[in-house]
């Protein structure tokens, strides 16, 4: 199976609400998909979205990534030596891991179906379907209150509150959100990197008692220290997200003690290929992982879906990427509905791009 031609074309979707954390906002999913065709007639799909903010990818540096140095990298390799396609494909360029990941989906989407199955099951067919959170974005106190309300009542147990602007709002936002959606829905917090250690254990102990069961990137990605500090001065799991892109990242988080779980995602691993390296690493050391995406358009979250639905490990997911859009150009794959994610019988991530509508 040999590589014969590889392409891009950006979408945006519109977004239903908009979608605002310490770090951004914005009101569309602006995604590049990757087109890989192979000699056997089969076509591959990746995906990517540049999130300039954690990533440092735009999409003109996607874009040229993919077009400039990996296509003639990879154009005429052969899919059934998968490792040296692999291995071709990391090495060509460093860093831009969102080029890198639109890539390394599409040759697993083309594995999984000359393989004649799903990826899910290609990966380990662990599960056939998962729970994902819903993003309430970082708004005013009242807006937090209305949006988690109707996202219970749209059918989500789990929220994923977005903090890390002012600690002491972040806690009566918590507050307010458990009182007005009961105590059987579980309430999780990603304060983006925007506390400092001390605030962060100052703000996390009060949300303790809301029954907060979670807290993501409470400080900077870089201060593995203050993740630590943080990590053992409260009870609550501390996931680590913007700290750990690669698998060397979750070998030095996980060995130091510098938070409890990891969040992986395909737009900072640079795809399938090294987030299944970071599983294993999970694995060794018994350390359970959320599945989360950016805002992505709906191939690589499916891909990612498929991936959380491979492995056992995977406990948590973070895939609402979906259910925020406005409209839906896609087709086929992972069904998204409300918070089940189910996996279908069609071969490969099954979801590609069908036109704007
Ligand atoms: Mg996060």
């Amino acid at each position: 199976m040999i590589i014969r031609n590889i392409t891009t074309q950006t979408i945006s979707i519109p977004l239903k609400l908009p979608f605002v954390t310490a770090l951004r906002r914005v009101t569309e999913v602006m995604s590049i998909i990757v087109k890989v065709e192979t000699s056997d007639g089969l076509v591959g799909w990746g995906e990517t979205a540049p999130t300039a903010v954690i990533t440092g990818d735009t999409a003109p540096s996607i874009i040229g990534a993919v077009n400039e140095v990996i296509k003639p990298t990879l154009l005429g390799l052969d899919l059934d030596e998968f490792d040296n396609a692999l291995q071709k494909l990391h090495t060509c360029l460093v860093h831009n891991t969102s080029a890198i990941a639109a890539v390394d989906i599409a040759l697993y989407d083309l594995r999984a179906q000359s393989a004649r199955m799903p990826m899910y099951k290609l990966l380990g067919g662990a599960k056939q379907y998962i729970y994902t959170d819903i993003t309430i974005s970082l708004n005013s106190l009242e807006q937090m209150v209305t949006d988690s309300i109707a996202a219970v009542q749209a059918g989500f147990s789990i929220l994923k509150i977005k903090t890390g602007k002012d600690w002491r709002q972040d806690v009566s936002a918590i507050k307010k959100i458990r009182a007005a959606v009961g105590d059987d829905v579980k309430l999780l917090v990603d304060a983006n990197q925007g506390y400092t250690p001390k605030d962060a254990v100052r703000a996390i102990r009060q949300m303790e008692s809301e029954g907060v069961t979670l807290v993501e990137q409470p400080v900077n990605a870089r201060d593995l220290d203050g993740l630590r500090f943080v990590t053992q001065n409260v009870v609550v799991p501390i996931l680590a997200d913007e700290a750990v892109f690669s698998t060397a990242d979750a070998i030095k988080v996980i060995t130091t003690g510098a938070a409890d779980m990891l969040n992986i995602k395909l737009m900072k691993t640079g795809g399938i290929s090294e987030a299944l390296r970071i599983i294993s690493v999970a694995e060794a050391y018994g350390v359970q992982c959320m599945m989360g995406c950016m805002m992505e358009g709906k191939i690589s979250v499916a891909a990612a879906a498929h991936l959380a639905c491979a492995k056992n490990v995977i406990t948590m997911a973070d895939l609402d990427g979906p259910s925020l859009y406005a409209n839906d150009p896609y087709t086929g794959g992972p069904s998204f509905g409300g918070q089940l994610i189910s996996m279908t019988k069609s071969n490969g991530i099954g979801t590609i791009f069908q036109h704007a509508r």
